[in-house]
């Protein structure tokens, strides 16, 4: 594979293969905690670590791990675990054998504990969670240790092995590291490494009731696995200080040449969503969407089930750039990769998704003439065909449509002539309209002359629509979806962030499809001409009663 675009990982990756820092080996892992389903940032951090192991695979010995960051009890379950590997593996990824828990690992945070205890770097604390902060102090002045912070070593053993016995509430006590109080970084003034909660964990049940904290636990996790690259986001830049403290302080020290690193790279943040798993869990529980699937969502079961292609998040993801400095991706650089990675693979079909009647006159009502027609523009190099029967009565978007044309409108209108796509050529004579005054209905003939979209005389009509047979179309449901959000930035308005949502995110129409789906297989993604990328939605759509959502339109309609 190409080497992804603007990455600075690689770069590190070349010099350690080339120093022989980890004796040729490239173990990286994707680490999420199993709170919620992924989302198309977390794309961006699998695409990085599965990528390495790909792009590495000639010159290195390389794996990437999956492993389920679970240290936390409360919000995790069996359900985000299985949601979150059928998201890796649709993506095109494969684990193979090395998939990890990190609760699979509670004895071994517990004993390494207990090694920096006798140490004589970790004590317990018995301040309350309100005086730990207090005492830690600010950026601008020095904190003051604990009372606590000079207990001996056989009171930390005991008040520890104590906590992991369950003789104490949850706030009692807490294991911090004795690094030191007053260093000009504050996640260095003594870090707690273990809390007390009595909860119960999805796997471990009611066997822990202290946790370790994500500062001590993740490092271990990487060492225990002979991880070599660590990758994380950038607002983790301060916890490789934590992160390298463990690392030396509970490692032997002949291991330490071949420990893992920590490097932090950009998030992935796009405008007018939440990437967030507490924000999106909460729109799914206050039913503001329909669920984790939802087309809408950034999520990748929603984006799946829009008929986004894994590939083309793959693509996108490597052109992103893997930098260390923060910026929003705009969505219309997403939709570009969509759109590249849909051009070659959807054939072009016609519907009309908010249909008004054409009637031609000079055609008879019993007349179907069957026009063998392109799936794919000329700059594909596909040539399969479908046919599509053009009937005196049709449709054509009412859009298409102006009884008092602006100057620059070079669609159909009283008296004007338009080319139908793949078909004649047809001029509007008449305008029918109801008793209030709507147009219900355009009459008007056909050159028959210009069956192959072109004039004997030469002549070619500016226009060119998309239609559907009356007779032959399937009458099907167009779910068009827009930004879910109406500011580009949702996540930054705390818990008010619902009130920003987008009464109009979900658009359905009832339009008419031509016929030649029919053929198609049943998730094949098509273009339908002039408007966008669609394909039948997976959970709604039924042979009778056809629903396609909408990938992608042709058009960049952001104006980011
Ligand atoms: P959330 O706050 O949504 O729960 P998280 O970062 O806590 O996100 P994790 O499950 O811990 O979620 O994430 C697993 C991995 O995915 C981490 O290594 C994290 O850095 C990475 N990741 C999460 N969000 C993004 C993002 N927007 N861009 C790039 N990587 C991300
Ligand atoms: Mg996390
Ligand atoms: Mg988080």
């Amino acid at each position: 594979a190409e080497r992804p675009r603007d990455n600075f990982i690689y770069d590190i990756i070349d010099e350690d293969l080339e120093h022989g820092t980890y004796d040729g080996r490239v173990v990286t892992r994707f680490p999420p905690e199993p709170n919620g389903y992924l989302h198309i940032g977390h794309a961006k951090s699998i695409v990085l670590n599965f990528g390495i192991k790909h792009d590495y695979a000639d010159r290195a010995d390389t794996r990437c791990h999956l492993r389920f960051d679970d240290t936390n009890p409360d919000t995790e379950s069996t359900e985000y675990v299985e949601s979150i590997k059928e998201a890796v593996q649709w993506l095109g990824y494969d684990w193979e054998e090395h998939e990890y828990h990190a609760s699979d690992y509670f004895e071994q945070f517990y004993q390494y504990a207990v090694t920096l205890i006798e140490q004589g770097d970790a004590y317990v604390d018995s301040l309350s969670e309100e005086e730990i902060r207090e005492y830690r102090g600010t950026v601008d002045e020095p904190g003051t240790p604990s009372p606590y912070r000079d207990r001996s070593v056989e009171e930390n053993l005991e008040l520890f092995r104590k906590m992991r016995d369950g003789e104490f509430d949850d706030g009692e006590h807490v294991l911090r590291a004795k690094i030191d109080m007053s260093s000009p970084h504050m996640i260095m003034r003594d870090p707690l490494l273990f809390r007390i909660k009595h909860a119960h964990h999805y796997r471990r049940g009611d066997e822990w009731c202290i946790y370790p904290m994500y500062d001590y636990a993740h490092p271990l996790e990487d060492a225990i696995e002979n991880i070599t690259h660590s990758l994380c986001t950038l607002e983790f830049d301060n916890n490789r200080r934590v992160y390298d403290w463990v690392m030396e302080h509970c490692l032997d020290e002949n291991e330490l040449p071949s420990r893992p690193r920590q490097y932090e790279f950009n998030r992935l943040n796009l405008g007018y969503t939440v990437m967030s798993k507490t924000k999106l869990r909460h729109l799914i529980e206050e039913d503001l969407v329909g669920g984790w699937d939802d087309p809408r969502l950034p999520t990748i079961s929603g984006l799946r089930r829009r008929g986004v292609p894994p590939s083309a998040i793959r693509s996108f993801c490597r052109t992103v750039g893997v930098t260390r400095s923060q910026s929003r991706v705009q969505i219309g650089h997403f939709e570009h990769a969509l759109r590249d990675d849909l051009n070659a693979k959807a054939p072009r079909v016609m519907a009309v998704l908010d249909p008004l009647k054409v009637v031609a006159t000079n055609v008879d009502a019993d007349a179907v003439d069957w026009i063998d027609a392109n799936h794919w523009p000329r700059d594909i190099d596909k040539d399969e065909t479908r046919p599509v029967p053009f009937t005196r009565e049709f449709y054509i978007e009412r859009d298409d449509f102006r009884e008092d044309p602006p100057e620059d409108f070079i669609r159909l209108a009283p008296g004007r002539e338009v080319r139908l796509r793949h078909a004649y050529f047809f001029t509007c004579e008449e305008v029918v309209r109801d008793e209030d005054g709507v147009v219900t209905e355009l009459r008007g003939t056909i050159d028959p002359e210009t069956r192959d979209s072109t004039a004997p005389d030469g002549r070619s009509p500016e226009g060119t629509l998309h239609w559907v047979s009356a007779a032959h179309g399937l009458p099907f449901e167009a779910r068009l979806y827009d930004r879910l959000f109406e500011v580009p930035d949702p996540d930054a308005r705390d818990e008010h962030f619902t009130e920003f949502l987008n009464p109009d995110s979900l658009n359905v129409r009832q339009g008419v499809l031509e016929p030649a789906v029919r053929d198609l297989e049943a998730d094949q993604r098509v273009q339908f001409e002039r408007q966008g990328y669609f394909w039948p939605d997976p959970e709604a759509s039924r042979p009778d009663a056809l629903v396609y959502n909408q990938i992608v339109p042709l058009r960049d309609t952001w104006g980011e």
